[in-house]
């Protein structure tokens, strides 16, 4: 037995046996080959279980997913069944060269022709076939650690868990989540509170220290991972996890009372969410509205853009979900961890203060404009506001209103229905965009503070570096001064305010943000029933004080 000490992001206790992922196969060098004819019984072994694979995924996914994904999943067959592509794969092993060398080599002469090609669509393409490459690549490497296929419940250990790596994710087979990278505000770290999963992220090489099979125990509270407890251990640990869950319970039948202090201050409690489906999550814990749908995820682990069509279907499902519930709809925020392949993007040294959020879209226009038009379309069927990320300048957001406007009148010229009135927001992440929010008075309908980000930048913390998780304090001075700061310029302006960073449901940040006047909290669905049960049991001062003195609704901010 070995206890490791980590960062507890998501609650909970988890015991299973350990599922190492690693990224290996993707970066697999060609190897000495051993002979022709063993080459060639290794490409062929590689196809047939490369064809298996799909099939099997093809399943499931047109159980739970898209049309468009089914589409790509055919492409992807079409293209192992290719006589010419087996030809040419065949005669480089003939030449000498190794099973992994001669499909790469072949890859990439489709993938160049592909590229070249003006049509869009063959273009993207590309994507397909770099896909079903790595795919076969790993097969012939034996290697099958593939998330998509995990078929038993199992604690997840991985260095690092990308947001592509957790979509294909069947999230239901997780018991718990461990990663050697990552800080508290980490995408694994937002994944796994969104969905409800125990995990503890910055073990640093505890990936290396475990092998298949080993049991493991994640207490998240205590921020600790027990590597093949003895009995004992287990028996405590499984007493706990029962209390642990029957907590829970008790808590969840509070989701849908007000939150109000024992002084009578009430306070909005919405919800963050990252895919159309979680906004059942969102119902299911009592949350007011949606406060950030991070459209980017719509973008992740996929070969190619998503049609306007399919982002409508996505943006009207949630809206029409919520009932007439107000729903904000935040544009991508692409960029900082966030990667997109298809996307091409080139490397950059420092991504998190590169070509991100707003900057991004303003970059790529036909893109943004494809997502603008099928939000506001979005937008006819229930309350829409729209979010832009990751804002520094005013001069980004009188532009993107400039397009909206655009695509607004394009949508009048079709004749299409959408709320000419939508409300345009900003994210206050950046300090700079803290320290002048006047200077948005006139251009944003409505602020949401991003303490993520706007912790990492005020205190020059990657909010995803396990090495330096220690300076990543989103409770530091200067971070609530700002947060003050733009509360108050928007309470002297009538400007909605909302604060949507993971802060929001820290416990020990609550009572800070109350005294800042915030009084709109956004965060993830599962936090709700206990952030609603706290700020029913403080009063403004953070204080305790004993039940009957319950005061009236008493509404104490904007
Ligand atoms: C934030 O930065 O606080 C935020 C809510 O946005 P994200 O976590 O998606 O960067
Ligand atoms: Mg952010």
């Amino acid at each position: 037995m070995k206890v490791y000490k980590g960062i507890g992001v998501s609650p909970g206790i988890a015991i299973g046996k350990v599922y190492v992922y690693s990224h290996k196969y993707v970066n697999a060098r060609p190897e000495k080959i051993s002979s022709v004819k063993a080459e060639l019984k290794k490409f062929e072994a590689a196809l047939k279980t490369s064809k298996r694979q799909i099939k099997k995924l093809s399943a499931k996914i047109s159980r739970h997913l898209k049309k468009e994904d089914s589409k790509i999943i055919a492409i992807q067959m079409h293209f192992l069944e290719d006589e010419v592509f087996v030809e040419k794969v065949t005669r480089a092993i003939n030449g000498g060269k190794s099973a992994v060398e001669s499909v790469r080599e072949v890859l990439q002469e489709y993938e160049e022709m592909l590229l070249k090609s003006e049509d869009e669509y063959f273009k993207d393409r590309s994507l397909d076939i770099k896909d079903v490459g790595y795919r076969i690549i790993s097969n012939i490497l034996g290697i099958k650690n593939e998330l998509e296929f995990i078929d038993k419940d199992v604690i997840l250990v991985a260095n690092d868990l990308t947001p592509s790596d957790t979509a294909l994710l069947d999230k239901s087979k997780v018991l718990g989540i461990v990663t050697d990278s990552g800080g508290l505000t980490s995408h694994t770290a937002i994944l796994a509170r969104a969905l409800g999963i125990p995990a503890i992220i910055g073990l640093k090489d505890f990936s290396l220290n475990v092998r298949e099979g080993d049991e493991v125990i994640i207490d998240s509270e205590n921020a600790t991972v027990i590597l093949n407890p003895d009995d004992t251990t287990k028996a405590y640990y499984l007493g706990k996890k029962q209390e642990y869950e029957d907590r829970k319970k008790e808590i969840l039948a509070l989701k849908d009372i007000k939150a109000i202090t024992r002084d009578g201050v009430s306070v909005t409690i919405d919800a963050n969410i990252g895919a159309p489906e979680e906004v059942t999550k969102a119902i299911e814990y009592g949350a007011e509205g949606i406060g950030l749908f991070r459209t980017e995820f719509l973008y992740i682990n996929r070969f190619e853009l998503p049609s306007e069509e399919e982002q409508f279907e996505a943006y009207s499902y949630v809206v029409k979900a919520m009932k007439g519930k107000p729903v904000v709809i935040r544009t991508f925020d692409i960029g900082g961890d966030k990667d997109f392949p298809y996307l091409g993007l080139k490397k950059e040294s420092n991504p998190y203060l590169g070509m991100r959020g707003l900057r991004f879209s303003l970059a790529n226009i036909p893109m943004f404009i494809t997502q603008l038009k099928a939000i506001l379309r979005a937008s006819a069927y229930g309350p829409v506001s729209i979010l832009f990320p990751m804002v520094s300048d005013v001069k980004e957001v009188i532009k993107s209103k400039d397009i909206l406007q655009q695509v607004k009148d394009e949508l009048i010229q079709e004749r299409r229905d959408f709320d000419k009135d939508v409300k345009i927001g900003i994210m206050i992440e950046v300090p700079s965009t803290a320290l002048t929010v006047e200077n948005f008075i006139g251009i944003a309908d409505f602020f949401s503070i991003g303490t993520n980000d706007l912790t990492q930048y005020t205190l020059a913390v990657d909010r995803s570096n396990e090495n330096v998780a220690d300076y990543y304090i989103p409770l530091h001075p200067s971070v609530i001064k700002l947060i003050g700061m733009v509360q108050e310029v928007a309470k002297k302006n009538g400007k909605k305010l909302s604060l949507c960073g993971e802060l929001a449901a820290f416990k020990e940040g609550i009572p800070v943000l109350l005294k800042q006047g915030i009084r709109v909290y956004s965060m993830s669905p599962a936090s709700i029933p206990e952030v609603k049960k706290y700020i029913r049991e403080i009063t403004l001062e953070g204080k305790n004080i004993p039940d009957g003195f319950h005061q009236g609704e008493v509404d104490g901010g904007l």
